[in-house]
């Protein structure tokens, strides 16, 4: 029967079973990373955000998840203009942040 509606499919994440070695790659280079407390200011001040999917937020919970794919794709449409840089309550420097993430998730994908 067709209810107009679907269950959306469980997001739930085995945390036990991801590969987070390239995570832990990146706090060692960036230790910041681990200040991030996902409050979205980021994201909400990215011009990539608005014609794109372009979440640092989102891209920081899927490099931690180990959803790797999913974060270098967003990631393309960032432009480096810094602006995360400038909100980010915790100081973190998102734009070095994000060159690292190239550096180790592969520069050529990013
Ligand atoms: S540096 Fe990238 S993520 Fe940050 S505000 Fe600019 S486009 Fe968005
Ligand atoms: S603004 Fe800073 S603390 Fe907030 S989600 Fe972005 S990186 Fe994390």
């Amino acid at each position: 029967m067709d209810f107009g509606f679907k269950i959306s499919p469980s997001s739930t994440i085995n945390l036990d079973l991801v590969d987070t070695g390239k995570f832990e790659e990146l706090h060692r280079l960036e230790p910041d990373v681990y200040k991030c407390m996902a409050c979205g200011s980021c994201s909400s001040a990215c011009p990539a955000g608005n014609f794109s999917g372009m979440s640092l937020r989102k891209v920081i919970l899927a490099l931690q998840r180990g959803k790797e794919k999913d974060a270098v794709s967003m990631l393309k449409n960032c432009m480096l203009c810094g602006k995360c840089s400038m909100v980010c309550p915790r100081g973190i420097n998102t734009r070095h942040l994000i060159l690292s993430v190239c550096r180790i998730y592969g520069e050529d994908q990013v």
